[in-house]
């Protein structure tokens, strides 16, 4: 059985910590900071067996250098193209790596950056600042095009797969996913439930790809319904229908929101 586990960092950022039953190991994914994940393994008495890495970003990756440090020789997954020099592994589209006896596909995701990868498969997606609840990251780096053929890739994942992102942005995203569908009833139902749990100061992750096929404007932004749904305040900037035309219409959007 694998377990993965939420470690707190800086204001909104999840480092996720997977084990299973019969190892102390764990595997730590985009630690931007070391010092939560010492005090978590310590306080479980786990060892670090390594490391995933989704992007450069110092928010998931500034921890990486401390970590190497309290456990040296262990494995740093990333992707090939990163700037980010801590790599020890370079992942590229597609391939297959196991941790722990999980076996991972990479799906290279650019968009948010170019060098984004997602780790995937049928019951996990660690998707990083692709894919939020209720979101997507902002695209510093790739076309909208090329964020919405990221976004194809996770769309094609089962239903029932967890998707663990690492920023607890979901009511945010929420509030914005309303005023694209403020009558879609997944989504208020949704909604409803966010916001019970925030104030009980729980974490509103993992979701999964079904949830946000039904409530996340960017997981739907093909769906002819979403340009309707905002009269007026909807800047098309596409002319001639592309695909992700929606797509960047919406992330545009919600960039000025
Ligand atoms: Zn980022
Ligand atoms: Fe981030």
């Amino acid at each position: 059985m694998v377990q993965v586990k939420a470690i707190k960092a800086f204001s909104d950022n999840y480092i996720w910590c997977l084990t299973t039953d019969n190892s102390n190991q764990a595997w730590v994914v985009d630690p931007g900071q070391a010092q939560p994940v010492l005090a978590y393994l310590a306080e479980h008495e786990l060892t670090l067996g390594g490391i995933l890495i989704t992007h450069h970003h110092y928010d998931h990756t500034d921890g990486v250098a401390a970590l190497v440090g309290a456990y040296p020789n262990i494995s740093v997954y990333g992707p090939a193209n990163s700037p980010f020099k801590g790599i020890t592994h370079s992942l590229t589209d597609g391939q297959s790596i196991s941790v722990l006896n999980i076996n991972f596909t990479i799906l290279a995701t650019p968009g948010h950056t170019l060098d984004h990868i997602c780790y995937t498969n049928d019951e996990l997606a660690f998707t990083g600042d692709t894919l939020f609840s209720g979101g997507c990251g902002r695209l510093f780096e790739g076309t909208p095009k090329e964020m919405w053929e990221s976004f194809n890739k996770l769309r094609e994942l089962p239903a029932s797969c967890s998707v663990y992102c690492t920023h607890e942005y979901t009511q945010a995203n929420l509030a914005f996913a309303k005023a694209v569908e403020p009558r879609n009833p997944e989504l208020l139902a949704y909604s409803k439930k966010v916001n019970e749990l925030r104030s009980n100061n729980q974490i509103s992750l993992p979701t999964s790809i079904g949830q946000e096929l039904k409530i996340n404007p960017f997981m739907r932004s093909d769906l002819p319904t979403i340009t309707e749904l905002v009269p007026g305040k909807f800047i098309s900037v596409t002319k001639n229908n592309e695909p992700w035309g929606n797509f960047a219409s919406l992330r545009q959007f919600k960039d000025n929101f």
